[in-house]
């Protein structure tokens, strides 16, 4: 497909501070959605992930370039048997964590900003790939706390915003 623009604050704030939706697996724009975040992420040159919102389409879809986080996936796990250069998540929800870590963080939505954030350190997550099947995995490291800022933009959160609710 095409490599897309990726949206910053402050110019297209309100599209990065919607909320996405859950998507329908029979959506027939979702293949192409998918391969618009793959083509999006791998022309960036330190992008280690990329959800839907941020090329402006408001659905629960994020994509995680594995050159960064093939360490930090489950050992045996299905994503570690596959071959995608890019991961493609649909529909993510964290259903356990353990532990905290705090570290800096940025943002292709963010131009400039690091913001230390205090994020899970390992997380089980719940998904379907892009067919559809949906999977269990855990994640660590640098993935579980990349999972956790696409799926902050899924519900309209940016690094920023970390800054403020810690100091309340
Ligand atoms: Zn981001």
């Amino acid at each position: 497909m095409s490599v897309k623009k990726i949206l910053s604050c402050p110019a297209d704030e309100y599209l990065l501070r919607s909320k996405s939706v859950a998507v329908d697996i029979n959506d027939p724009m979702l293949a192409a959605l998918i391969e618009d975040l793959q083509d999006t992420l791998r022309a960036t040159a330190h992008g280690v992930g990329l959800a839907a919102p941020q090329i402006g389409v408001l659905k629960r879809v994020f994509v995680l370039k594995r050159g960064y986080i093939k360490n930090d996936l489950e050992e045996g796990g299905i994503l570690s048997r596959q071959a995608e250069d890019i991961i493609a998540f649909v529909n993510p929800k964290i259903i356990s964590g353990k532990g905290l870590v705090r570290e800096q963080e940025g943002c292709l939505s963010v131009p400039g900003a690091f913001v230390d954030i205090e994020r899970i350190k390992a997380v089980k997550l719940r998904a379907l790939d892009e067919k559809g099947r949906q999977f269990n995995e855990r994640f660590k490291g640098l993935a579980a706390r990349a999972i956790q800022q696409e799926i902050d933009h899924l519900n309209g959160v940016l690094i920023v915003d970390h800054l403020k609710k810690e100091k309340s």
